[in-house]
């Protein structure tokens, strides 16, 4: 177990791009400790996602998985841990949906972004297995996320108004969270 130090915004290297990762270093002793390090941090950290380059490493996988004891996102519905390597995003509903998104990169803020509410993702599992997904509402948005970290993007980059961006405190008290 391996609790890893998460880069937080300004650090060029959470703007660089990822490089995809093959089956064979998939199944790798390191790797497997690498997505242990990853998940350990973002258990920690009390997150819901997690992505490599937060944690300094510049490859395609990221974790999602929302316990039902989250405190970070008290309304989120329970989502078991799930390892996403190589992941592929198409669009199934481009209708937007809003979320006030938070970041482990972007501590103390939330900010509020539309993103399309339904999407299928295409990606290789822990153990190198082609898998795929759907997923609408909360959880879409939470996989965009942190795909987005491979690409090099945060979600400020998608808040396209900056009145909604807000410390977590005021937030809380001053903004309704389904607005
Ligand atoms: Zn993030």
């Amino acid at each position: 177990m391996a609790i890893r130090e998460v880069l937080k915004m300004g650090n060029p290297v959470l703007r660089q791009e990822s490089a995809i990762v093959s089956k064979e270093e998939i199944l790798s002793d390191e790797f497997q400790q690498l997505l242990t390090d990853m998940s350990d941090t973002m258990e920690e950290q009390d997150g819901i996602g997690i992505a490599a380059p937060q944690i300094g490493v510049l490859k395609q996988v990221a974790l999602v998985g929302i316990p039902s004891d989250n405190d970070r996102y008290p309304d989120a519905p329970e989502f078991d841990l799930l390892v996403v390597i190589n992941p592929k995003i198409e669009v199934l509903d481009s209708a937007l949906q809003g979320n006030w998104e938070g970041c482990l990169s972007v501590p103390g803020l939330r900010g509020f972004v539309e993103r399309p509410s339904k999407i299928k993702v295409t990606f290789l599992d822990q153990e190198a297995n082609e898998q795929i997904i759907e997923a609408d509402d909360f959880i879409a948005t939470v996989f965009q996320h942190e795909i987005d970290h491979l690409f090099g993007k945060l979600y400020i980059d998608r808040v396209t108004d900056t009145t909604k961006i807000s410390f977590i405190d005021e937030f809380e008290h001053f903004i309704t969270k389904d607005e």
